[in-house]
């Protein structure tokens, strides 16, 4: 099948076999080593014994094509080309000799995660691939290209795409179940998936919705003072609560029905230090 919602079509090329996929046991994750136009470019063509190609191609940007049918075998994994399909994220591996210049492309970025997420979640509706990970050419989910060497199984590179990338599996897949299944993933899994600068931002925000909120240490971004304006703010609503239940007893214990709205602003105390 040809999926233009995640990539337009750029084949055929001829690293590949016409009809060659036995069974879609899941998605395999490859890095390019090269730029997402170079990469296209080199799979478009055949190169005799170096020639390859995978599914899909993904620019660190977010952009991505098809360059092969996923019923047609790409050329990514060897044994395991009839078996699953595969990805090319644009990046440099560390050994790779234009990582020195391209530091941070050993590891996917936002836009390449939502991708892979995208195309496995779509193989779970079409072809009923488990959102799971895989770490053997005989799992199935979501896998990596060096997961056959290290099962001892000939995929070639045993490098390929290297720790970062397999330390962002679990954060594709936690993306794929929401997308796949609509629910949303739990708070642990969300907050892993950020990094210590985007907890400390999420605080921040979260901190800049009480109003005032002049903690004791004087600075604004102080993350441990966030529970103690929760705390203020639960009692504001206790009281708030209270004189509700209050203003019932007074009506003879009968309040409207219907959506209630409250309108103007929350102020809350800074707390006892
Ligand atoms: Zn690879």
């Amino acid at each position: 099948m040809l999926w233009p919602d995640i990539g337009s079509y750029v084949g055929p090329t001829p690293n590949s076999n016409a009809g060659g996929m036995v069974e879609h046991r899941g998605l395999v994750l490859h890095i390019a080593s090269g730029f997402y136009d170079g990469t296209i470019s080199w799979q478009s063509h055949s190169h005799g014994a170096d020639s390859t190609s995978s599914h899909f191609i993904v620019a660190r940007d977010g952009r991505c094509v098809q360059m092969v049918d996923t019923a047609d075998e790409a050329w990514a994994e060897r044994a395991g080309n009839a078996h699953w399909l595969s990805v090319e994220l644009e990046g440099f591996a560390p050994e790779d000799s234009l990582h020195a210049t391209h530091q941070g492309w050993e590891t996917a970025t936002p836009q390449q995660i939502e991708v892979c997420a995208r195309i496995l979640a779509k193989m779970h509706a079409a072809y009923g691939v488990p959102l799971q990970l895989a770490t053997s050419p005989s799992g199935q989910g979501l896998g990596h290209h060096s997961m056959g060497a290290e099962s001892g199984v000939d995929w070639g590179h045993s490098m390929c795409p290297g720790a970062a990338i397999k330390a962002q599996k679990p954060a594709i897949l936690a993306r794929a179940i929401t997308i796949a299944t609509g629910a949303p993933i739990s708070q642990e899994t969300f907050m892993a998936a950020l990094s210590d600068e985007q907890q400390h931002d999420l605080w921040v925000w979260m901190a800049s919705l009480v109003d005032p909120k002049t903690p004791p240490s004087g600075r604004t971004d102080d993350r441990f003072h966030f529970p103690a304006v929760m705390v203020a703010l639960n009692a504001k609503i206790d009281a708030l609560t209270a004189k509700v239940d209050a203003l019932a007893a007074a009506q003879g214990g009968n309040l409207p029905t219907g959506d209630v709205t409250v309108s103007g602003t929350l102020h809350v105390g800074a707390p006892a230090a």
